[in-house]
């Protein structure tokens, strides 16, 4: 099982990851995870990713691809993997196939969870966290029983600095800009499968597995 999770911010692309692996056993390998260890552990690796990152621009790609080539290496990823957040651009895309094609893989499918931007839009904007426990909770789709303050520990609730209109509109455009060719890269493959992401996390999920199950058959 090869995969690729693709979304935009929002889409629940990280609940979605994180029940695909724990149900199909395979590594979820997210670049952005990886670099935020390694700036932890204040490796070279750390060093090399954090200006890069601290700017919101992209890890450049021979460091990013570097990583993904050693992790997929390892003997987890044998019976298959999860990739979350690369590949990022097209030149990440064709190193990604060349190494599999050097190991005798290839990328079986791209999963993309998609919802249209106007809710994506609402689901970030009315997002909400406490500021003591971290839970989250949203204005429309799943707020607190009393306003502003989170249920399980009576924390204030306050917005993500960029979960503003202007910054979540901004954010959405340049990640479309990015996704866009390598839905178009994997379009040409074959490999997208696209799931409506605009529905429960469960009814989404249950379908992700129903594919997965049939492809691994
Ligand atoms: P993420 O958690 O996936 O949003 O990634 C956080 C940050 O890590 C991004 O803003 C980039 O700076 C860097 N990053 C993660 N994945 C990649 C990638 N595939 N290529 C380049 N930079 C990446």
């Amino acid at each position: 099982m090869n995969l690729i999770l693709m979304g935009l911010p929002g889409a629940g692309k990280g609940t979605q990851a994180e029940r695909i692996v724990e149900k199909f056993r395979i590594p979820h390998i997210s670049t952005g995870d990886m670099f935020r260890a390694a700036i932890s552990e204040q490796s070279e690796l750390g060093l090399q990713a954090k200006s890069f990152m601290d700017q919101g621009a992209l890890v450049p790609d021979e460091v990013t691809i570097g990583i993904v080539r050693e992790r997929l290496q390892k003997e987890d990823c044998q019976t298959g993997f999860l990739l979350d957040g690369f590949p990022r651009t097209v030149k990440q895309a064709s190193a990604l196939d060349e190494l599999l094609t050097s190991l005798g893989r290839k990328v079986e499918c791209v999963i993309h969870v998609d919802v249209p931007q106007e809710i994506l839009m609402k689901r970030l904007t009315g997002r909400r966290i406490c500021k003591e426990c971290g839970s989250t909770y949203h204005l429309e789709f799943n707020p607190p029983k009393v306003a502003g303050v989170c249920n399980k520990c009576s924390g204030a609730l306050y917005q993500r600095t960029d979960d503003n209109e202007e910054t979540v509109n901004n954010r959405l455009e340049v990640n479309m800009k990015q996704m866009q060719p390598l839905l178009d890269y994997y379009q040409d493959a074959g490999v997208v499968k696209t799931f409506d992401g605009n529905r429960s996390i469960d009814v989404v999920f249950e379908e992700i597995a129903a594919f997965l199950g049939m492809m691994n058959r």
